[in-house]
């Protein structure tokens, strides 16, 4: 019997308590998820727990059934860590400097499915880019660990599915997607009920802001990418958040004849958030690590510092040109 990673990661996690749980910061669905899920896998195993995150919850997942007490800061774990558990991170800082300060001072185990991820934890590293989403590893991890996928577990665990597949539609849809999504409906998961919580939650900013940019957007390279930058000027004046602005990269890849989609969204701090989508063979990830950033093949970012937004625009632009589209690529549409 060849020992799984996820049997490997059950194995370790048995051996401790006092258990911190951490996504990346400006969590996504999958962050959530996966925090949620593992949080219920501990809870399960009657260990100790805190879960982490540097941002806290946004607005729109305020709704997940998450089974405990949800910390910002490293003063605020109430114990002193026997095992922080690091989840959805690619790389080590996106847990957050304050947590990545005291980390290596912990055993730690990384469960993620970022290409790339540097293996930054002592105790194992499970990082698998043939993985849809985290919670799908956490998903395997319980199975290993023969907790059930039921219940505010199974949520969490479709949450993460459904927010890093696009609902089911993306390259990363696998059989093993579609087998654990009927097995959580299988135990009893409403997929229609799940759908009013992650789905059917606009607000009126949001929706106005969405019908501003879908005016404002434009196309380069001979309608083969959408390009949208976005104020915060323009956000605050319909009262929306950034969070809102999750979603509106894939809804400019809906163009036909657009094969990459580029978000350009102003933060504070004279910061810049860089998103980028694209299908097939097509690599945005190589476009966004020229500015530090990473994530998938077909979904990518950055975090750029003292940017300007126009410069940003013109070499993403020309970055796509030559390495996307670069030479030897045929054109697929
Ligand atoms: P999004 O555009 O939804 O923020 O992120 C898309 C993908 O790119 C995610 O898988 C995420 O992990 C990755 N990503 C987003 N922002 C950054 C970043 O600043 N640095 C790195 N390394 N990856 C990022
Ligand atoms: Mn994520
Ligand atoms: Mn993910």
């Amino acid at each position: 019997h060849i020992i799984q990673p996820a049997e490997e990661m059950a194995a370790i996690i048995q051996q401790f308590d006092n258990i911190v749980i951490v996504a990346h910061g400006s969590p996504d669905g999958d962050a959530i998820g996966a925090t949620g899920a593992m949080g219920s896998l501990v809870k399960a195993l009657g260990k100790r727990f805190v879960l982490y995150n540097a941002t806290g919850i946004p607005d729109y997942l305020e709704w997940v059934p998450l089974p405990g007490k949800l910390v910002t800061k490293p003063s605020a774990i109430p114990f002193k860590p026997g095992l922080i558990i690091v989840l959805d991170c690619g790389d080590a800082w996106r847990m957050g400097k304050e947590l990545l300060a005291v980390f290596p001072e912990y055993p730690s185990v990384n469960i993620d499915h970022h290409l790339g991820n540097p293996m930054f934890a002592s105790l194992g590293n499970w990082v698998d880019p043939g993985m849809a989403a985290t919670g799908q590893m956490v998903a395997a991890v319980a199975d290993a660990a023969g907790v059930p996928l039921t219940g505010e577990l199974a949520q969490c665990v479709y949450l993460s599915l459904v927010s890093d597949t696009g609902s089911f539609t993306h390259g990363n849809t696998s059989a093993a997607v579609f087998t654990l999504a009927a097995r959580l409906v299988a135990n009893g998961l409403d997929a229609a009920a799940m759908r009013e919580k992650l789905d059917n939650q606009w607000s009126m900013p949001k929706t106005k802001l969405w019908g501003k940019l879908m005016q404002t957007l434009s196309l380069e390279c001979d309608g083969m990418v959408a390009v949208c930058p976005v104020t915060m000027e323009e956000i605050g004046s319909f009262g929306a958040v950034r969070e809102d602005l999750e979603g509106f990269a894939e809804q400019m890849r809906r163009i036909k004849g657009v094969r990459v989609a580029v978000l350009i969204r102003q933060d504070p701090g004279n910061r810049c958030k860089l998103s980028l989508r694209s299908s097939g063979s097509d690599d945005v990830r190589s476009v966004a690590a020229l500015f530090g950033g990473g994530g998938h093949l077909n979904a990518a970012g950055a975090t750029i510092d003292d940017a300007d937004m126009d410069a940003v625009t013109r070499q993403t632009i020309k970055a796509i040109q030559d390495i996307t589209f670069g030479a030897g690529k045929e054109e697929k549409r």
